[in-house]
């Protein structure tokens, strides 16, 4: 048995036309797809309908249809469990690592879940109520970045708090194990045996799956006594790193209904791009595109007509396995459009500079 939550994870993470059509030659037809159904004679009259938002398929002349993994069973002859795993692949989860010890993984699972939510109270409340030095300096610093308070709040942000293992106390006291806690990846265990919690110190920007679950945390300095400027969690049995965009579960929405997704660097960016009305942007965590981030974002992204991507500076795209921007290029890709990269230098370093963008800049192509 494979969990439910990773198989709707896994659907929701699915393009049923990408996986559609890798097999069958889909056309565009308002919101869905249409083609030839594979699964009678369908000689040329397209019968096969695919809905991308609904992530559904349907043939009006034998009924076929299902979501993607019934179309995987289906087409390619898969059991329930090889087929969502096939999906899993696509989507970036490895679904066998819930198939051996998931008894033991599911509680898990929902009790880090669960620490994740009593963090997230914590560290949101501990920005706005206590007066102590290190919440003036994150406060201080959030004004200097120009953070609204109403912006601040929509995207959760906290502090750390200056305590060692506040946290780990609060998160014991609630009735969680020491194990679990340290499972959980928000608080640690030094090379002396003593907990600390992993973003003391630091302003917290809470990590969200597109449901808005929050997964993971991302926490800056607030001073010079860390050299790392920004740390993620580690990944945890609920956080898969290359397989989460920050903000995107604020962002999505409008990304499909726009068809354009601007990518940028950091979480400060992020949040600077929708406080000056782009609801459309988000970041990969931290800051090298990984082949597997790019499989990822690809297989996001495949659907939609551009991307946006945005960074500093220009020798990292040189570098980078997305220049020339044209990794979505792909030749079994069933949709007319390419997505195209683009890189807009100017409207990043605007974004950096902390100045206002009441206007749309205009596009610069590299
Ligand atoms: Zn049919």
């Amino acid at each position: 048995m494979i969990p439910q939550d990773i198989v709707d994870d896994i659907l929701r993470r699915t393009s049923i036309a990408d996986v559609i059509g890798r097999n069958v030659a889909l056309k565009k037809s308002g919101h869905n797809y249409k083609g030839l159904c594979p699964f009678h004679n369908d000689k040329n009259n397209p019968s096969l309908h695919v809905s991308e938002q609904k992530g559904l398929y349907h043939c009006f002349s034998c009924q076929a249809g299902g979501n993607a993994i019934t179309f995987m069973k289906e087409y390619h002859k898969l059991d329930f469990i090889d087929a969502v795993k096939a999906l899993g692949e696509m989507a970036g989860i490895d679904v066998e690592s819930y198939l051996g010890n998931q008894k033991d993984l599911l509680p898990l699972r929902n009790k880090i879940k669960t620490m994740h939510e009593i963090t997230q109270e914590h560290f949101h409340k501990t920005l706005f109520k206590s007066r102590t030095r290190g919440n003036l300096l994150a406060v201080k610093i959030l004004k200097s970045r120009k953070i609204d308070r109403d912006t601040a709040i929509m995207f959760g942000l906290g502090f750390g708090g200056e305590g060692r293992d506040d946290l780990f106390k609060l998160l014991q006291s609630k009735g969680f194990s020491v194990e679990e806690i340290l499972a959980s990846g928000l608080c640690g265990k030094n090379d002396y045996g003593k907990f600390y919690d992993r973003f003391r110190n630091r302003i917290t920007f809470p990590i969200q799956d597109n449901d808005g679950n929050i997964i993971a945390f991302g926490g800056r300095i607030i001073d010079q006594s860390s050299k790392a400027k920004y740390i993620n969690s580690p990944e945890t049995p609920i956080f898969k790193k290359s397989s989460v965009l920050y903000a995107w579960n604020f962002a999505k929405d409008n990304v499909s209904e726009s068809g354009e997704a601007v990518l940028v660097e950091g979480y400060l960016d992020v949040i600077r791009m929708f406080q000056n009305g782009f609801a459309n942007a988000a970041a990969p965590l931290g800051t090298g595109l990984t082949e597997d981030r790019i499989a990822y974002l690809k297989n996001k992204f495949d659907s939609i007509d551009k991307i946006d991507l945005l960074s500093s500076p220009r020798q990292k795209f040189q570098t980078s396995p997305l220049y020339p921007f044209q990794f979505i290029k792909n030749e079994g890709n069933p949709y007319k459009e390419v997505c195209r990269f683009r890189c807009r230098l100017s409207l990043y370093s605007i974004c950096l500079a902390g100045l206002s963008m009441a206007t749309r800049p205009k596009r610069s192509t590299l």
